[in-house]
C-alpha cells in the first residue's frame, strides 16, 4: 500500500500549491559571493537602522524567554507614531502571515473575496486556503496612459457581492509597481458595505513620493470595516526578521486576536521593529535614496530601449512586450536575479528590484540593448 498524504488534505488545502523559492539563494551566494546581484525580492539595501541591530544584539540573551504576546511595547510606538488607539492593532510575522489571518477569520466557503487581476499574489493564495470564492476582477489595460496593469478601483466596488467578506487592493502594488489616488479609495469606500472589509496593503507606502497616494488610514474613522496592513520587512530592511502589522477597528483587532498564534512576533523583531521606528532620520534617508536610485534605474533602463512601468516601490516592472523567459535565463546565467511574472500571467515582464548601485550597474552591464 502507497501512502500519499496529498489525498487526505482538506479540500481548501488540496486546491493549493507550495511556494516556489525560484532560485536557491543560498547556493548562489556559496557560488558567487558579493558579485550576485539580488534583485529578485524588493529588500533594502541600505540595511536596517543601526538602533535595530543594536536592539538584536541587547535583546539576544533574553531569547530563553518567550516573548511578550501582547507586543505591547511595539504596539504602543507605533499607535504613539500612527495616531492611533492601541486597540486598533495587530502584529504579524510579517504581514503575510496578517493577509492569511484575515481571510481565514472573515472568509470561508460561503462567502467571496475581491481582488484584482496582478494584484500581490498572497491575496489569491489567502482566498484559496480559506476556501473561498475568489472575485478576481481585470487590471486597468497594459497600455493605460497612466496606469498600466494598475487596479480599477471602480470596477472592483462594483464586483462587491452580499457575500463578499474581504476586498484585498494593494497601494503601491506588487508586482506592478503602480498606485491609485486617496480620493479613488475614498469613492470605493463609500460604495462598500460594511459587511466586506477593505483591506489596503501598504507594505510600499514609505516608497511612495507622487501626489495622490498617502495613506488609506485617514479614512479610517469614517470607515470602521478599512484595515491597513504595513511591514518592517521594505523600507525599515527587517525582512529576516519578520514582522508587520495591521491597523483597523478594535473589533476586527478582536477576532484576529483569536486565531493569532500567542507568540508569532519573536522577541528579537519585536525589539529591531521598535527601534527601527524611532530612527525617523534613517527612515529619510532610505526614502531620499531609494527616489534617487529608482529615478536613475528607470532612466538606465529606458535609455537602452526598455519600457519601465510607472513605480512608487522600490523595484520596477519592465515591460519587454515579448516573452521574458529568456532574458531572465540570460541575466541569472551573469549572476543577476530578477523575478519572472509568469506566475502572474504577466510573461512578458520581469520585476526588477532597486538594488545598491553596485547591483544595479550589474544589471545594466549585463542586459542587452533593444
Ligand atoms: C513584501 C510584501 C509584503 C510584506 O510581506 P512581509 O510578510 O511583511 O514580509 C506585503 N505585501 C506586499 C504587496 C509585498 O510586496
Amino acid at each position: 500500500m502507497s501512502f500519499d498524504a496529498a489525498h487526505l488534505a482538506n479540500r481548501a488545502t488540496a486546491a493549493l500549491r507550495a511556494y516556489d523559492p525560484g532560485h536557491d539563494l543560498p547556493a548562489l551566494r556559496r557560488l558567487h559571493g558579493a558579485l550576485l546581484a539580488e534583485l529578485g525580492s524588493n529588500e533594502n539595501p541600505l540595511g536596517a537602522s543601526p538602533r535595530a541591530l543594536a536592539a538584536v544584539q541587547a535583546g539576544l540573551a533574553a531569547s530563553f524567554r518567550y516573548p511578550d504576546p501582547k507586543g505591547g511595547d511595539l504596539k504602543r510606538a507605533l499607535a504613539a507614531r500612527l495616531q492611533v488607539d492601541e486597540a486598533r492593532i495587530a502584529l504579524g510575522n510579517g504581514s503575510h502571515e496578517l493577509l492569511m489571518l484575515l481571510a481565514q477569520c472573515f472568509a470561508d466557503a460561503a462567502t467571496s473575496v475581491v481582488h484584482s487581476q496582478f494584484g500581490f499574489a498572497v491575496f489569491a493564495i489567502a482566498t484559496a486556503a480559506a476556501g473561498a470564492q475568489g472575485l478576481r476582477v481585470p487590471a486597468l489595460p497594459g497600455d493605460h496612459p497612466s496606469m498600466p496593469y494598475g487596479h480599477d478601483l471602480a470596477a472592483i466596488a462594483a464586483a462587491v457581492r452580499p457575500d463578499t467578506r474581504l476586498v484585498f487592493l494593494a497601494n503601491p502594488n506588487n508586482p506592478t509597481g503602480g498606485w491609485f489616488a486617496d480620493a479613488e479609495l475614498e469613492a470605493l469606500l463609500a460604495r462598500t458595505p460594511p459587511s466586506a472589509l477593505v483591506v489596503v496593503d501598504e507594505a510600499y507606502h514609505e516608497f511612495a513620493d507622487a501626489a495622490g497616494p498617502r495613506s488609506a488610514l485617514r479614512f479610517a474613522d469614517r470607515h470602521p470595516n478599512l484595515v491597513v496592513t504595513r511591514t518592517f520587512s521594505k523600507a525599515y530592511a527587517l525582512a529576516g526578521l519578520r514582522v508587520g502589522y495591521l491597523v483597523a477597528h478594535p473589533s476586527v483587532v478582536g477576532v484576529i486576536e483569536r486565531l493569532r498564534e500567542s507568540f508569532n512576533v519573536n522577541g528579537l523583531a519585536l525589539a529591531a521593529a521598535e527601534a527601527a521606528l524611532g530612527d525617523e532620520a534613517h527612515l529619510r534617508e532610505v526614502r531620499q535614496w531609494t527616489f534617487a536610485e529608482r529615478a536613475w534605474l528607470a532612466g538606465e533602463l529606458a535609455a537602452r530601449g526598455y519600457r519601465v512601468l510607472p513605480s512608487q516601490t522600490n523595484f520596477l516592472l519592465v515591460d519587454l512586450g515579448v516573452d521574458a523567459t529568456a532574458l531572465e535565463a540570460a541575466l541569472f546565467r551573469q549572476a543577476v536575479i530578477v523575478r519572472p511574472m509568469a506566475g502572474y500571467g504577466l510573461a512578458h515582464t520581469l520585476r526588477i528590484s532597486v538594488g545598491s548601485r553596485a547591483e544595479n550597474a550589474r544589471l545594466l552591464a549585463a542586459l542587452p540593448s533593444r
